[in-house]
């Protein structure tokens, strides 16, 4: 059977055209590894869209799952609850800033960001004082859900929906020290705004673009000083992503509400967390159901996914996973300070496990058309790095080695060396 032919006729891809072209068939995963049917192997240096934070088919978590369906696979989480969901909570609580204090569940990023704007206008609704502004940054991406392309840039992304989703004001990317940013959001905040949203440190579909917790810690100070409910999407900088468990963990104000999805389960399941402090839940605290959330999914807490993500959290604790994320956090860094860099280059910058590199490109952008020239020159090196169009990024699962982090900075050079070629 041609698998590749027959996906071809039946499988619509996400992010992609539809006459794309063929894909690449994966028989196995190992660690960094992906295998092909044609037993190439290729290094997964962006983790799988940023889920897979353990390696691929790591046995501890392959063994909870299991171990878990042969109990209980999935319940109605109306009126009912499970050990993993419970243990879970624990585990994510405990790791949060204390005024964290309650957890929902979800399917995914976008539904995790759904539910937290739902819950924050719903919050002033419950308080009887309705606001009506939502503020977010410039280039933010939340998802694809209709809440979530709201919030996030208008862009190649959404674009034919534009009249469709509801207004949000937008503040600048903060560049530099982030003057832009913090003026505009003075000029914005009112007593009308509800809440602010935003990813933390680094915007990850725009492209990896990082600013400094000194710049949000002044926009949530902004924020905080008009109670506009702070919304922190950490769908990917989550779970050791930054060197930090989160990116928040930098920062000294603590957000309201947090946004979890991505890594929680180390890439085995689709789970989406939104939690929230005391302040929130305060408000949704009566028997009266016109305060009651009415929001569900029908997994909602699927029980082998919380069991997957227990697991995840686990390892992410282990000393050996911190020293992990340390060491790739430190190569990156000396490839930042290293690397002489090139004319053809913008920025060379890194965040704990996540380095990025902007091309200098007349069209930046998710459609740059250097996109599939630098896609193309890195596969043909078994190396897996999708570019957001322009910017060049690594983000690899923490198992990674020295050696193989080696192998990428060296394809980067070369890659380099055939850009000033031209
Ligand atoms: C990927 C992402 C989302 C959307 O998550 P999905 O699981 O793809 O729906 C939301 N916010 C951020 C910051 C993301 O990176």
């Amino acid at each position: 059977m041609n698998w590749q032919k027959l996906d071809q006729k039946n499988i619509w891809h996400p992010f992609s055209p539809l006459s794309e072209k063929p894909v690449i068939q994966v028989k196995k995963g190992r660690g960094v590894y992906l295998q092909t049917i044609d037993n190439r192997w290729i290094m997964d240096c962006i983790s799988s869209w940023w889920v897979n934070t353990h390696g691929h088919a790591n046995k501890q978590i392959s063994r909870a799952i299991s171990k878990q369906s042969r109990k209980l696979e999935q319940v109605i989480f109306a009126g009912f609850t499970h050990e993993p969901a419970v243990k879970l909570s624990q585990l994510l609580l405990n790791l949060l800033p204390e005024n964290q204090s309650k957890l929902f569940f979800s399917d995914d990023g976008s539904t995790s960001v759904e539910v937290a704007l739902k819950l924050a206008i719903q919050y002033w609704k419950n308080l009887g004082k309705p606001r009506r502004k939502i503020i977010a940054i410039d280039g933010a991406y939340h998802g694809d859900t209709f809440g979530s392309m709201s919030v996030g840039e208008r862009g190649i992304f959404n674009l034919p929906f534009f009249d469709f989703l509801f207004e949000v004001d937008f503040i600048p990317f903060p560049e530099g020290d982030g003057a832009n940013s913090i003026a505009k959001m003075r000029e914005m905040v009112s007593d009308d705004t509800a809440l602010f949203i935003f990813e933390p440190l680094v915007q990850g579909a725009s492209g990896m673009r990082m600013y400094t917790p000194e710049i949000l810690d002044e926009l949530l100070g902004i924020a905080k000083s008009k109670d506009i409910i702070c919304i922190a999407d950490e769908v990917m900088t989550g779970f050791g992503r930054t060197g930090k468990v989160f990116a928040s963990d930098y920062l000294n104000h603590d957000p309201d509400i947090f946004c979890l999805s991505k890594g929680i389960t180390g890439g085995f399941l689709p789970m989406g967390v939104t939690t929230v402090s005391q302040k929130i839940t305060k408000t949704f605290d009566a028997t009266d159901y016109a305060k009651t959330f009415f929001h569900g999914h029908s997994y909602t807490a699927n029980p082998l996914a919380c069991a997957a993500a227990v697991e995840s959290l686990k390892i992410l604790g282990n000393q050996k996973c911190k020293d992990q994320i340390e060491m790739i956090s430190k190569k990156h860094e000396e490839f930042v300070s290293a690397t002489k860099v090139p004319e053809s280059i913008r920025e060379i910058r890194s965040l704990g496990t996540i380095l990025r590199i902007e091309l200098r490109v007349n069209d930046p952008g998710y459609v740059s058309m250097i996109k599939e020239q630098i896609y193309d020159f890195f596969m043909s090196r078994n190396l897996l790095l999708r570019p957001l169009g322009h910017v060049i990024y690594v983000l690899p699962p923490y198992v990674i080695e020295p050696k193989e982090l080696k192998k990428i900075y060296q394809a980067i050079h070369q890659f380099f060396e055939e850009l000033e070629k031209k």
